[in-house]
């Protein structure tokens, strides 16, 4: 553990009193003037922009980020309710269209220092080897131009970092976590159950939670208020995990700064800056480089809104690839009622979890998979849940007074990318006159045999473990892509080092790079292509191979 502390001290940075945020340190922030010429700004500061962050600042790179949310503060900003937490999510209007348009505007993604990682759930496995080549093995999806590999110490890295908890794991690469896997709990007792009657292999983790003391960050106390932000800090988020390190080696992070659009240099080609706005004034941060971080729907929107004459069509968007390729999984749940209580708000909603399923079986007539773990749904979503049943006023009721029996379970089906599943600008305007994204979504036939499958494997394994009653709701769960890597421009917007291919100074780091998505949370991955996209910066800096 010593070496985790000697590269990113952030969990050691936090105070020990009882308090959740170090103050000083915030107050103490290094604080870069618009002119400053800077090494690189970052525009968002969630899973991608942190990490990039606190890897450069130990570098000694002169780096700020600017995010359009407010720096948290655990302490005064969050509380253990679920309709009280809705000020972490991005509600600004999203346009939505396709013949599978996909919700926004709630529980999507995160606005504010930190980023979606502030209400995700926690779970962070690895994406599978295979993942990265999916045209080739599978002739679907796309072929990344990086291969697991080059991957695999960043995900050990960050995993310590977090960190991770769970069973040593079976698939794809197989891997022990750093920490052990925790204690489980009622719902996720039921899917180890029912799996073990079906000859099904279901594992304890992988989350990014900590289990036992981790520097200053307590002991997880199994409240399960994970996707309302993790009021105690045992739950993994940037907030927490590389801000403070980031922080203490010079970084600035600018809250309530919302980026506008990016300069670019008319004569040589090359970005020059960010335009924001912040207390309701219009700014320019000066820098020698730009790294975009935004999440899937906004860093498209950005680039898209970034257009000029030298890149009349948004910038990076020569050959038609800013927006596209934009992906979500298909994300069932299934719940199953049973006759003794399971209470399955008592613990973290991520716990158990298989990926069984989750290559392409060559027995079955769809390609790729899903994986399958505990949810744990609040009240409130649990009443959407029944809801969606068509259930309302008095059966409505009688369901919400039977919660503590019911015991739920989640799919992450491999949803593949289509070139039509994309982003736009609408002619619909924000609150800062910025045309708002569209996001047009449509599923392929592979994509809805991957949901009927998933369903009734979870079905199966509800009924195997006891279950009297099963209801199955759809949804979906984490959009990735938009701005991918690829082998080249027209392709993709970034090369596997996340620099892209049209204006030499601008970098992509955050869930928009993917090609592909797995059946895997992404949340980790895209902190292991940052971190790689650090250390290729760090190199090229100091004149190796950038
Ligand atoms: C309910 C829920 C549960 C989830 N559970 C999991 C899970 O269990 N495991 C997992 O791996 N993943 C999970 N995720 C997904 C995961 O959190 C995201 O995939 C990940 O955080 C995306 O990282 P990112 O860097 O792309 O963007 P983000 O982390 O969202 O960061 C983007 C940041 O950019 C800022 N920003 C955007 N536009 C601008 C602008 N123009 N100017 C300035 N700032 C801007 C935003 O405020 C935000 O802070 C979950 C997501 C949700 C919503
Ligand atoms: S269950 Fe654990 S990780 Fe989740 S919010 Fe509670 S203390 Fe945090």
């Amino acid at each position: 553990m010593r070496s985790v502390r000697a590269r990113n001290e952030s969990a050691w940075l936090l105070p020990n009193d009882g308090t959740r945020t170090n103050h000083r340190l915030r107050q103490d922030m290094r604080r870069f003037a618009d002119e400053d010429e800077i090494d690189l700004v970052i525009v968002g500061c969630g899973a991608g922009g942190s990490v990039l962050l606190q890897r450069l600042a130990r570098a000694g790179w002169r780096v700020a980020a600017l995010d359009a949310g407010p720096f948290w503060d655990p302490d005064a900003d969050w509380v253990s309710d679920e309709a009280g937490s809705h000020h972490l999510y991005w509600t600004d209007p999203r346009v939505i269209a396709g013949t599978d348009p996909v919700p926004l505007g709630s529980n999507n993604s995160g606005r504010g220092v930190g980023g979606s990682m502030v209400h995700y759930a926690g779970y962070t496995p690895r994406f599978h080897p295979s993942d990265f080549a999916t045209c080739s093995l599978d002739g679907v999806g796309a072929d990344w131009p990086l291969a697991y590999p080059d991957l695999q110490p960043y995900y050990a890295e960050i995993e310590q970092e977090l960190p991770v908890a769970g069973e040593h794991w079976p698939w794809g690469d197989p891997h022990g976590y750093p920490h052990r896997p925790h204690p489980v709990g009622g719902n996720g007792e039921i899917f180890l159950r029912g799996a073990r009657k079906l000859g099904i292999t279901a594992k304890v983790g992988p989350v990014a939670i900590a289990n036992g003391r981790f520097g200053n960050r307590p002991h997880c106390i199994y409240r399960g208020f994970c996707l309302q932000g993790c009021k105690v800090n045992a739950k993994a988020s940037p907030l927490i995990t590389h801000l403070p390190d980031a922080l203490a080696h010079g970084a600035e992070v600018r809250a309530d700064a919302m980026v506008t659009r990016v300069a670019v240099d008319e004569r040589t080609g090359r970005v020059t800056g960010v335009h924001y706005l912040c207390g309701g004034a219009e700014r320019f941060q000066r820098a020698a480089m730009v790294a975009v971080a935004g999440y899937s729907i906004e860093t498209p929107r950005l680039l898209l809104n970034s257009s000029s004459g030298r890149f009349p069509d948004g910038l990076c968007n020569d050959f038609d690839q800013v927006g596209r390729y934009l992906m979500v999984q298909g994300a069932p749940q299934t719940a199953g009622r049973f006759g003794a209580e399971v209470r399955m708000y008592k613990a973290p909603p991520p716990e158990v979890s298989s990926e069984e399923f989750y290559e392409t079986d060559p027995g079955k007539d769809y390609k790729r998979g899903f994986a399958i773990q505990t949810v744990s749904p609040l009240p409130i979503t649990w009443a959407e849940h029944i809801a969606a049943q068509g259930h309302w006023g008095r059966a409505l009721r009688e369901y919400m007074s039977d919660y503590v029996h019911w015991s739920c379970l989640g799919a992450l089906c491999e949803f593949l990318p289509l070139p039509g599943n994309r982003v736009m600008l609408d002619s619909e305007k924000d609150r800062y006159g910025l045309p708002v994204a569209r996001f047009s979504y449509s599923q392929c036939d592979n994509d809805r045999a991957l949901v009927r499958a998933a369903q009734s494997v979870m079905e199966d394994i509800l009924h195997a473990a006891g279950a009297d009653e099963v209801i199955t709701i759809q949804r979906y769960a984490h959009l990735v892509g938009g701005a991918r890597m690829a082998a080249d421009e027209r392709h993709g917007v970034v090369d596997g080092r996340c620099r892209s291919f049209a204006v030499p100074n601008l970098y992509i780091t955050d869930g928009s790079v993917l090609p592909t998505q797995g059946s895997a949370n992404p949340a980790l991955t895209i902190m292991a292509v940052a971190a790689r996209a650090a250390d290729r910066l760090i190199a090229g800096s100091r004149g190796g191979t950038d």
